[in-house]
């Protein structure tokens, strides 16, 4: 659910702090010390802050307060200048002491700050709450009811920001996290397809399943491949289709996702250990699905289009296998090198898929490969684009929005590295060097000629003890960037 708002630029007073049991308090850190401004219990949160801030400027006070309802209270000052992964990060620690109550209610203080700075910081507390409130998979007999976050009240910032694209954002990072984190066998092909089948009539999308049938019609070999070893073939190509108006064109943005449900890596299995997690392996088409509710939610004036390649990594007597020689539907023969590199082969039919409507931009998401986490670790994502112009705000992006990217080569002269005796390209290479790029030079081979394009190798999908404000360690990592890139940067 989605909890109501009220907000007044005025401070609370003494009887509205008293009456709300839950409070997170911000206040400016600048030069001339700390605003308290005309906060009601200045008196008594003074010099516990005080005794905090002795060892850690930055450090967050934990209290309650002598009244009634015995306020819990988290408190910390902020630099007005603080950066956005800085500022979420301080948010989900804010929240943090207060996630454990489940509280229905929540009272938010800025004190001290601009209309904008208290905006921004207003943002960062909200965002960090709904992620805490976000419901997340848990099977335990013995989990507890969770009582959902009903309301919010905010004072300290203007009224006329009204935080919708933050509710959005969360509703699309929440469904995305929620998705991945799903048990192998809870979110099978079968039951994701029909679980954004519904989502698709509550959103007003177009759907259509592109099954195994039509994929052989479309002669989208490198995808059957992959999905060969599965009885139940039950693998296939979600599109979705969001328009803003009837008679709006085609040519938008298309958000392409990876939705392998569970990878065992095929003939060339796992060993145990890299099993583990497996089922995330479709947190590309779970991110791709969040930032399109994201913005239908925003009512977004421009068409967009999704494409999730879901299917299952299974092992089998029909296993797809090193040397074999498949041809995906723009023509080109791949030669198997390696089984786990699944990923690459639903995405080439998918891309081929996505990039022949000529949209004007195509954006995939993947947790693609183990070299761009051993590049990056798990803080930053990898971005890659065939368009050498975007990168300041690319990189842009991911500073504005906290959800951080770093950009690596595609230059041509990396595919001598997937040069094939027998078909057009390896699949990828057997030495393994820098797969994050060979990866997304393979990628690039499925994107129709002129059509502009960027890959999202998520290698902060999942990061243990969660990023920036996100408390769970299943991220959905790329909801807030996107749309950073493409509502502020303004991509398109
Ligand atoms: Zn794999």
């Amino acid at each position: 659910m989605i909890p109501t708002l009220k907000q007044t630029s005025r401070l609370p007073t003494r009887a509205q702090i008293d009456a709300v049991e839950h409070w997170v308090v911000v206040l400016r850190d600048s030069r001339t010390g700390l605003h308290w401004a005309k906060f009601p219990y200045a008196e008594v949160l003074e010099a516990p802050l005080a005794r905090v801030r002795k060892d850690a400027p930055d450090a967050i006070l934990t209290t309650d307060l002598a009244n009634a309802k015995a306020g819990h209270v988290t408190l910390t000052a902020l630099k007005s200048d603080i950066v956005a992964f800085d500022l979420l990060s301080r948010a989900g620690k804010l929240l943090a002491p207060h996630s454990g109550h489940k509280p229905a209610e929540l009272g938010i203080a800025v004190l001290g700050f601009s209309p904008r700075q208290a905006e921004r910081i207003a943002e960062a507390i909200i965002s960090a709450a709904l992620a805490a409130a976000a419901d997340m998979p848990d099977y335990r007999s013995r989990a507890k009811e969770r009582a959902p976050l009903e309301q919010l009240y905010l004072y300290g910032a203007a009224p006329r920001h009204r935080f919708a694209r933050s509710i959005a954002e969360s509703e699309g990072n929440a469904l995305a996290r929620e998705l991945t984190a799903l048990p192998p066998n809870e979110l099978t092909p079968t039951i994701y397809r029909k679980r954004i089948m519904t989502l698709a009539r509550e959103s007003g999308w177009q759907a259509e399943f592109i099954g195994i049938n039509q994929l052989q019609k479309k002669e989208a070999g490198a995808f059957l491949a992959v999905c060969q070893a599965s009885p139940e073939r039950d693998a296939g190509i979600m599109h979705l289709r969001y328009r803003p108006a009837a008679k709006s064109t085609d040519a938008g943005l298309a958000l392409v996702g990876k939705g392998i449900c569970y990878d065992t890596g095929g003939v060339n299995v796992k060993p145990a250990r890299y099993m583990l997690g497996m089922h995330e392996d479709m947190e590309g088409s779970a991110v791709a699905l969040g930032i399109l509710l994201t913005l239908t939610r925003l009512k977004v004036r421009l068409p967009v289009d999704c494409w999730l390649a879901i299917a299952t990594n299974h092992i089998g007597p029909g296993s797809y296998k090193p040397n074999d020689v498949v041809k995906a539907a723009n023509g080109t023969s791949i030669e198997v090198i390696h089984s786990d590199a699944e990923g690459r082969m639903v995405l080439a039919d998918t891309l081929v898929l996505a990039s022949r409507a000529k949209p004007r931009l195509v954006i995939d998401f993947a947790t693609l490969t183990g070299s761009c986490v051993q590049a990056l670790g798990k803080a930053y994502s990898g971005v890659f684009t065939n368009q050498p112009g975007w990168w300041k705000r690319l990189i842009q992006a991911g500073i504005d929005s906290g959800e951080r990217v770093w950009p690596f080569p595609l230059d041509e002269d990396y595919d001598q590295a997937l040069e094939s005796k027998i078909a057009d390209v390896k699949q990828c290479s057997e030495a393994g060097e820098a797969d994050h790029i060979l990866g997304a030079r393979f990628l690039g081979r499925f994107v129709e000629q002129g059509v502009p394009w960027i890959h999202v190798d998520l290698s902060s999908g999942n990061r243990k003890g969660g990023l920036a404000h996100i408390p769970t360690d299943t991220t959905g990592f790329g909801v807030r960037y996107t749309l950073n890139l493409l509502l502020d940067q303004k991509l398109l």
